[in-house]
């Protein structure tokens, strides 16, 4: 990769909006706002340069240590102590790895980053289990004493990880819409069965879309607010493209590089390949910015499901989401607007947000945009963009499970046809390190299927029992005890009955 990064003085990182009107802020502030005021999204105004052994002097510290060091280049205005009892306190028991982020090496030599042992057993966990801690501390340093109400629509894993990482922290409250028959029984259970005084859950009679509009519609709406701010109430979300999301997923990158390191795969300094399985752009965007920040990468392998439209961006330079929408077996996978692509258009612009406004403006009044040839050579010398289709990616399950011994989600699958399609085609032998962002068990029925099972009729404890005996690992903790845990949440609320539901909720009716 190019080494254009620059060696700042990490004391005062300010936070720059990717459309350019809004001033720079901290990164607490980043934090509580979410979103720039001018609509873009907060950027670091620079890249903290980490090189390839930031852990030189952590000797044999834990995840949580290492990720504090990570995050103090970027999260200034925080001190050391805050960063480290935050993450200590993210990344602990609720983990069922000692490691936190442990890395698997199958006998072909891919280097697994198994990102799933956190509560909800997917990755979405290690951003949410820290993120609520960096909003707590941010929210101490601010003049005006209100409570801030996460409102989360989701399509099923989201919501989860939001209602586990926020339930019981002080000064929040978390409130979680997801569309009626819209999500699979293991998630509803899990959201149902939800603990936590400051939580609340409610099913909507609609689709995704519908819950997702409904909350869009209580953020805009300034009756809404204004009875809120009465009650001291201030809305606020955790979706992906808030700082305090994306920065504790750079982490885990160098941590995997480490790993490699130390088990002898690589000599440090030696740059190796990255395939992230991708929906909207969080996740891969933070090794893009690892990379930014000195961890040796040749190549990001940006892996889609049937809904391509970022392989198709990867390839011509042209993202056009006029396209029909596929449902597949990776759900979290199924879009077709990445936000976080925004952030990596700045970068691929030059930083000139007139040129960002310009591509988003494209893509919301006419469906496509185009970027310039300076733009598209960077993108395509730093990544490549491949897809799986159903049959594809169960085949990758049935095969890494024959041929390996191992057993991968159906998201991960596709992260791992794609990296096999990479070599394939350019013959490229770096060391690669995979993310695996579930665990087969989230997703029992798919996997199932690829093994060759009929799942049909058969209720979901006992999938995942038998996916136990196939793989010889016992059921995860967490999901064998849905089955005893009792359902709190079992709301169901029309579409317009949305914001009534939460003003309830919230004690203001
Ligand atoms: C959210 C999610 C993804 C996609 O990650 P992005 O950061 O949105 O690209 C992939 N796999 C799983 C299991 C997820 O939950």
């Amino acid at each position: 990769m190019q080494g254009e990064v620059e060696c700042v003085n990490v004391a005062d990182m300010e936070y720059i909006s990717t459309r350019g009107s809004g001033p720079p802020v901290s990164s607490k502030k980043a934090i509580i706002k979410g979103i720039a005021e001018d609509g873009g999204l907060y950027v670091p105004s620079d890249f903290p340069f980490l090189g390839p052994d930031p852990f030189f002097e952590c000797g044999q510290s834990s995840y949580a240590d290492k990720a504090a060091k990570i995050l103090r280049a970027f999260l200034t205005d925080y001190l050391e102590k805050e960063l480290i009892s935050a993450c200590q306190a993210a990344y602990a028991e609720n983990f069922d790895s000692p490691l936190t982020v442990p890395v698997r090496f199958l006998k072909d030599g891919t280097a697994v980053l198994e990102l799933w042992h956190g509560p909800t057993l997917a990755f979405k966990d290690i951003a949410l289990q820290l993120m609520p801690h960096l909003l707590s501390v941010a929210l101490q340093s601010e003049r005006e004493k209100y409570e801030v109400v996460i409102l989360v629509a989701t399509s099923g894993d989201t919501g989860k990880a939001a209602l586990e990482g926020f339930a019981d922290v002080q000064g929040v409250r978390i409130f979680v819409f997801y569309p009626h028959e819209g999500v699979s029984e293991i998630q509803r259970l899990q959201m149902a069965t939800q603990l936590g005084r400051n939580a609340g859950v409610c099913a909507v009679q609609g689709n995704f879309d519908d819950a997702q509009n409904g909350v869009k519609q209580i953020f805009s709406d300034p009756t809404i607010n204004k009875k809120l701010a009465g009650f001291n109430f201030q809305l606020s979300s955790a979706n992906s493209i808030n700082w305090g999301r994306l920065a504790p997923q750079i982490a885990y990158y160098f941590t995997g590089y480490d790993e490699m390191v130390a088990a002898g795969k690589i000599k440090r300094g030696q740059p190796i390949l990255i395939c992230v399985p991708t929906g909207n752009f969080g996740n891969i965007l933070a090794a893009y910015y690892a990379i930014k920040c000195g961890l040796p990468v040749s190549r990001l392998l940006c892996a889609s499901n049937r809904n391509k439209v970022l392989t198709d961006f990867i390839r011509t330079g042209i993202y056009d989401r006029r396209r029909e929408f596929y449902k597949t077996e990776s759900p979290s996978m199924d879009i077709l607007i990445s936000s976080n692509l925004e952030r990596l258009l700045f970068e691929l612009a030059g930083r000139q947000s007139a040129v960002v406004c310009e591509w988003m403006g494209k893509v919301t009044s006419q469906g496509w945009y185009s970027i310039t040839p300076d733009a598209l050579s960077p993108l395509q010398s730093c990544f490549y963009g491949g897809f799986a289709d159903q049959l594809e990616t169960l085949q990758a399950i049935r095969e890494t499970f024959r041929n390996q011994g191992y057993l991968i989600d159906p998201h991960t699958a596709v992260g791992y046809r794609v990296l096999q399609r990479y070599r394939e085609e350019t013959r490229d032998r770096a060391p690669a390190l995979l993310t695996s962002t579930a665990s087969p068990f989230k997703f029992n029925r798919a996997v199932l299927e690829a093994l060759g099972r009929n799942t049909s009729g058969e209720d979901e404890f006992t999938l995942l029992k038998e996916l136990a005996i196939i793989s010889s690992q016992p059921v995860p903790s967490k999901l064998a005890e849905l089955k005893t845990l009792p359902e709190l949440h079992k709301g169901i609320c029309a579409k317009d009955e949305m914001a009534k539901v939460l003003c309830q909720f919230l004690g203001m009716e």
